[in-house]
Parts: structure tokens; sequence; C-alpha cells
């Protein structure tokens, strides 16, 4: 190769790799953005939901995970809003602060083996995998599941597995779980997935009928198996769907 091309292809690389470093500050701040709205949410939801505060390795997950990466492309501008988005097959993202949540409920650490139903863009499984020992993500809608492993695989989400299938009925061959987090709203909690649950281990779930109200419930099993159940707050999530 000639000396000026090769001093022009470095200058190309040198420009890329400027604005890729430039684009990837953006979304950092736009992260913490994010997150400040988070903790604000928590602040205000603190006397229903029992949570003061996030704990850090959660706010790090939230931090850590390229939410544009999980969002249909014109929706990437609004990526860091901390609201709900559209994504294929009429479902949705869920919004940050309803992830956040979640994850901080279901005390995942990095000993934690995680159940999640309801894969969807695979958003949420990413931040248990930052967190966690291994994800295990269930999702119906096939085409969606595997748009969402794929894309796990490629961002190096290497402890997260997929499969395709009704969540309903949990993940036996892996059970059992430390924590099991429901991304769709069910009528009632499935049996399976309580019987599933690692004694110790605790369920974060929306219950409730479309269109009704939903709330967010937490179950634990104590370490002799006894349940306990506490509804956490109102939401609104797409139904748990399948033939069950
Ligand atoms: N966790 C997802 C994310 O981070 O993008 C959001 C999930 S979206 C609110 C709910 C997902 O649950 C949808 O993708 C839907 O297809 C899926 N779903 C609904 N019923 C299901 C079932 N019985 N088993 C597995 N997935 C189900």
């Amino acid at each position: 190769m000639k000396l000026p091309l090769r001093i022009a292809l470095l200058g190309v690389m040198v420009t890329m790799s400027v604005t890729n470093t430039f684009a990837e500050d953006a979304y950092q701040k736009k992260r913490q953005q994010m997150l400040a709205e988070i903790k604000q949410m928590v602040e205000m939801t603190k006397s229903y939901t029992g949570n003061v505060s996030l704990d850090k390795q959660v706010e790090e997950a939230m931090m850590a995970v390229p939410r544009h990466k999980f969002v249909p492309p014109d929706s990437q501008q609004y990526a860091y809003e901390n609201t709900a988005l559209p994504i294929s097959h009429k479902q949705t993202i869920s919004q940050p602060y309803i992830v956040a949540l979640m994850t901080d409920l279901a005390a995942v650490t990095s000993e934690s083996v995680v159940l999640e139903v309801g894969t969807g863009s695979g958003y949420q499984a990413a931040i248990l995998s930052e967190l966690a020992s291994h994800v295990y993500s269930i999702e119906i809608i096939e085409p969606l599941g595997l748009e969402a492993k794929s894309l796990l695989q490629d961002l190096g989400y290497d402890n997260v597995t997929v499969k395709i299938g009704d969540g309903y009925h949990g993940w036996s061959e892996h059970a059992p779980f430390d924590a099991i987090l429901v991304t769709a709203a069910a009528e009632h909690i499935p049996e399976q997935l309580i019987q599933q649950l690692k004694p110790g281990g605790r369920l974060v779930i929306p219950v409730g009928k479309q269109g009704q109200a939903q709330s967010l419930r937490i179950l634990t099993k104590g370490a002799d198996g006894e349940i306990e159940q506490r509804d956490v707050l109102s939401v609104v999530f797409v139904p748990l769907t399948g033939k069950h």
C-alpha cells in the first residue's frame, strides 16, 4: 500500500474512533440522567415499595447496559427516557424504573441463578446478567426470542440462556431458582413458578387482568418453604399469554 493511502486510511480510522467515543460519552450522559430519574421515582414511591434506595450494584447495572441497542432503530433517541417503549410484535420494553425496581426487589447476587419469564427485547435479561451467576429467560413469541437471543450473544452476555416457550410452566431442568421475574401480567401466580423457587428465594410478578388494576407482587419463600406475599405498586404490563 502506498504511503499517502495508508495515512489517509489511518485518518479515517482515527476519525471513526473519535466519533464512536463521542457517541458513547453521549449515551453515558443519557444513562446518568435516566438513573437520576429512576432514583427520584424510587424516592417518591418508597412508602409503597418499602425500598428507600436502589442497591449500588443495581444502579451500576442500569449504567452499564446499552438500552439503545434493545429498542427499534426509530426509537433510539428515546431509549434513555424513563418510559416503556414499543418493540416488535405489539410488545414493550419495560420502563427503566420498573426494570430497576423489579431487579432490586429480586435481591439478585453474583451467586444467583435467575429465571425471567418474558424475554421481550432482552434488556431486563441483560441487566440481570450483570448481577447474577446465570439467567434463564423464556419468550413465547419465537421471532422476538430469537432476536433477543442473538442480540444478547452479540453484546457478550454469555451467562444468559434464552428459550422459546410458555414461561407459565417455568423451566424445571434448571430449577430451583434463587429469583424469578415475570415481566408480563398474570391473572394468578403460576403454581409451577412457586415450586421452582428455592427456599429463601423471591418471585417478582405483576398480577391482574389486562385493562384492570394490576399490582406488582413480591412472593418470598422462607427457608422452611413458607410463602409470604406483598403487593408493592400499581403497574401496567402486557398480559402473560399462552394456552395454560
Ligand atoms: N423483559 C422484557 C424486556 O426487557 O424487554 C419486556 C417484556 S414485555 C413487557 C413482556 C414479554 O412477555 C413479551 O415479549 C411477551 O411476548 C412475553 N410473554 C407473554 N406471555 C408469555 C409467556 N406465557 N411465556 C413467555 N413469555 C411471555
